[in-house]
Parts: C-alpha cells; sequence; structure tokens
C-alpha cells in the first residue's frame, strides 16, 4: 500500500504530535481542548463546534467550563511540594479554586494516591460533583508531616462551552463511516493521545484517498462529548454504516478488538479478518457497556455498528491512569503499526457495501428459570447513558473508587434491558452473579430509569 519508509515517518510525525500535544492540561471542556484542537488543525481542517453551557442532551447537560492557571501545596516550611506546573496529573481535573491555610488531616480527605504503585501520580477527575483535590505519589504522601498546609489552586469552573472538532471527507456515498477518539485526557499518553494522533494521521490520509464512503473523524471529550454528538446530530445517524473508537494504540501490547454491540457485522467480521491475515497475536472481545464512547454509540437507543480497535484495552494495563502512561510508554513503531490496521480496516470496508445486519441472539433458553430470572425490563433512556451520578447511582470522582460489580452491573442492565433480554439473559451475558444483577434492576427500577415489560 505504501512504502516502509512513508510508514516509518507516519509512525514519527504521530509520536511528534503527541510530544506537542502532551504538555496540554486538557479536559472535558477548556482551553485545553481548544488548544489542542487547534494544533491538529494545522494537520487536517477540522471544524471546530462551541456548545453552550446548560444545553439540555438527552438526561444530560453540557457542563460548565473548568479551565485552570496553577495549583500547588506548600509544607509548613513554605517548600512546594505538588506544583501543577510540573505535571497537570497532580490536580483532580475539574477542581474547584482554593486558596488557603489547611491542616495534615483536613489535606489527607483531598488526596489521591496509588498506594500500590508508590512511585506513580494517579489520574483523577471530578466532574459534576464540585470539589477539589490533589494527585501525589504515595511515597511522597507517607513523607508529610504535621502541621499546616498551604493548598491553592488557580482554577475557574464557570458558564462557557464543550469544545468538540469534526472533519469530514466526503465520499461517492452519503454512508458513513465514524472514526473517534476522546481529547478530553491531560498528561497521558497511550490512554489517550495515542488514539488522537492516530486519527488526526488516518484524517490526513484519508482525505487525499477516493473514497466510496464518506468518512467523518471526531475529537470529542469522552462519554459528555460522544452524547453531546449524538444529540446535535440524531437525524444523521442512519447514514453510519461503520465506526470505530480509537484509544489506546500505541504500544507493543497486542492488538484487541472490541466488537459492536449487534458481534456480527460487516465491521466485526472485516476487522477480525484484517487481525487473523497479519498473524499477529491477538484478542477478540464481545461488546460490555462500559469502557469509552462506544457504549454510548452503542446505547440501545442507537445500536450504531461500532466497535473499538486498541492494543491493549484500556484499564487492563498498570500504567493505566498514572504518571507512567507518558511519552516512554507509547513508541513511533507501534503507532504505525496500528495506523497501517486501521488503513487496511478501512480499505477492506470499501469493498463491502452490503451489511449483515444479523444482531447476536443473546436468547438462550435454559430450562429451569425461575419467575425473578425471567423478569424482562425496558430502559426508559436508551439514547445514550442516562445520567447516573444526578440519582445518585454512580461514584462521582472518577477513577478506580466504588463497589466496581455494582457498578459493572448497573451498566449491563441499562445496555441490554432493550425490552428483549431477561435478567438472567443479562447475567449469563455480564458473567455477573444474578443476584447482583437484580440488585442493579431493582435500583435502576426505583429510579424511574427502568421499567418492567410483559414478554410472552
Ligand atoms: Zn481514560
Amino acid at each position: 500500500m505504501k512504502s516502509d519508509n512513508e510508514s516509518y515517518n507516519i509512525g514519527t510525525e504521530m509520536y511528534e504530535l503527541m510530544k506537542e500535544l502532551f504538555p496540554i492540561c486538557r479536559s472535558i471542556t477548556g482551553n485545553g481542548v481548544r488548544k489542542t484542537l487547534q494544533i491538529i488543525s494545522k494537520q487536517i481542517p477540522l471544524k471546530i463546534h462551541e456548545v453552550p453551557t446548560g444545553k439540555k442532551m438527552f438526561d444530560w447537560e453540557t457542563p460548565k467550563e473548568w479551565n485552570i492557571k496553577d495549583a500547588y501545596i506548600k509544607t509548613p516550611s513554605g517548600e512546594k511540594i505538588v506544583d501543577f506546573q510540573k505535571s497537570n496529573l497532580h490536580v483532580v481535573s475539574y477542581s474547584t479554586a482554593i486558596n488557603k491555610k489547611i491542616s495534615l488531616n483536613e489535606l489527607k480527605n483531598h488526596i489521591q494516591t496509588l498506594p500500590n504503585r508508590p512511585d506513580l501520580i494517579p489520574y483523577h477527575t471530578t466532574y459534576y460533583n464540585e470539589n477539589w483535590g490533589f494527585c501525589m505519589t504515595h511515597k511522597q504522601f507517607l513523607e508529610l508531616k504535621e502541621g499546616e498546609y498551604e493548598v491553592y489552586i488557580d482554577s475557574k469552573l464557570e458558564n462557557g462551552s464543550l469544545t468538540y472538532g469534526e472533519f469530514l471527507v466526503t465520499g461517492k456515498s452519503k454512508e458513513e463511516i465514524l472514526i473517534t477518539c476522546y481529547v478530553c485526557h491531560p498528561s497521558l499518553c497511550n490512554d489517550n493521545l495515542s488514539g488522537v494522533a492516530l486519527v488526526t494521521y488516518l484524517a490526513k490520509k484519508i482525505q487525499k484517498l477516493d473514497n466510496y464512503y464518506s468518512i467523518r473523524f471526531l475529537f470529542i471529550p469522552e462519554t459528555i462529548g460522544a452524547i453531546t454528538w449524538l444529540a446535535s446530530n440524531e437525524e444523521k445517524l442512519s447514514r453510519i454504516k461503520y465506526g470505530l473508537v480509537v484509544t489506546c494504540v500505541g504500544t507493543s501490547a497486542k492488538f484487541t478488538y472490541k466488537k459492536s454491540r449487534k458481534g456480527t457485522s460487516v465491521l466485526d467480521k472485516t476487522v477480525i479478518d484484517v487481525l487473523e491475515s497479519s498473524g499477529m497475536d491477538s484478542q477478540i472481545v464481545d461488546f460490555f457497556p462500559y469502557g469509552s464512547d462506544e457504549r454510548q454509540f452503542c446505547s440501545p437507543g442507537f445500536n450504531l455498528p461500532i466497535g473499538s480497535l486498541t492494543r491493549t484495552i484500556y484499564g487492563k494495563f498498570s500504567e493505566y491512569h498514572t504518571s507512567a502512561d507518558n511519552l516512554d510508554f507509547v513508541q513511533p513503531k507501534y503507532l504505525q503499526d496500528t495506523f497501517e490496521k486501521y488503513i487496511m480496516i478501512i480499505s477492506k470496508l470499501e469493498e463491502c457495501f452490503e451489511e449483515n445486519t444479523d444482531i447476536i441472539s443473546s436468547k438462550n433458553n435454559q430450562s429451569g428459570k425461575n419467575e425473578e430470572s425471567e423478569l424482562v425490563f425496558k430502559n426508559l433512556y436508551p439514547k445514550c447513558e442516562p445520567n447516573l451520578g444526578k440519582r445518585g447511582l454512580y461514584d462521582m470522582i472518577g477513577g478506580e473508587k466504588g463497589e466496581l460489580n455494582d457498578k459493572m452491573a448497573i451498566f449491563w442492565v441499562l445496555n441490554f434491558s432493550d425490552g428483549e433480554n431477561s435478567l438472567s439473559d443479562i447475567a449469563k451475558r455480564s458473567k455477573i452473579k444474578f443476584k447482583d444483577i437484580k440488585t442493579a434492576a431493582d435500583r435502576l427500577s426505583k429510579s424511574g430509569l427502568i421499567q418492567q415489560i410483559e414478554k410472552n
């Protein structure tokens, strides 16, 4: 398809773009996203959208805009021990402004660390829950002595807008392939600057080709950006023939393909084909209703044929959401290798004009079901995820806290309560215990998010 030399240069160019974007403090809104999109605009003609705060998007509203200039913690002796200027991971994203002296005990309530990885700074967010906090290494945390600490965050959380970028390469057909990445993580490389760089260079390459499909590239803040885009483009969604969410694509780890919710579309077959014929070790996983933006695109109200091709998937590598996910963790040759796989997939999709619309039936009739397991619910908010935080159904500090299994059970019940799957079907597919699925269904039902239906 192209010479090794050109491929090599693309890997290096993607890496150079990551280097340029790395220091910027991004979040789901604010100047970090704008600056990132401006830099990408030097490579491709992005259309930049600004959606005002408070605009209703299905069950959500666009959030207030967050911007930060500086932040630090000073010890009782005046020494700066945590400095935003050295690493933007030190501040919990969306922290409100603070400038005061507090005791060590009070400070500890606002600090996040990783006790199991004592040399790394974790990445945390507090979207939708106004609070402030710092992240530091656990090693540094253990060295803190009694006394009064000065905590300073110069940030603003106010009405503004949510910013995202979009670029459509028009093909012969109006039918579209959607390629998306998120632009909301601060100085973190594999998750997700690798995706940003890859999508930028894919777009740059594809705009020069003569395509059958139109190909739309999105650079959006994760979750709320996908919700915003879906809510703003509902009338166009029937044009989407295939799609891929691009994330975690810059390391040596083997490829993981997370299938679309449908599971048997031409997209799924094509990606699996490309991976298998490459002879490389790869892993295929069925759709699960958490993770990145595929969970919005594949919410039951849309159920778009969108999968996600990653190297090791988010959450499954030990550097994930820590200061170790830096420029040393990703390499040009792996970016280039992933880039080539994406190009191959798009070329192959171009050859297929008919989609197999078979939907994997998750209906496995078993004997001996009791009545509870036969209960079938319908998600009353099937377009994107409903806002769980405002209903007290979600731990609002982003990160690793909370009862993971309970959270997962909630996502599974919401996504698969489409009037077809019973609770036992959902338990089987999710491999979560039936009693946890039932508890999640009870909580969702009490909150008015799902409703039991009669099924023959
Ligand atoms: Zn992430």
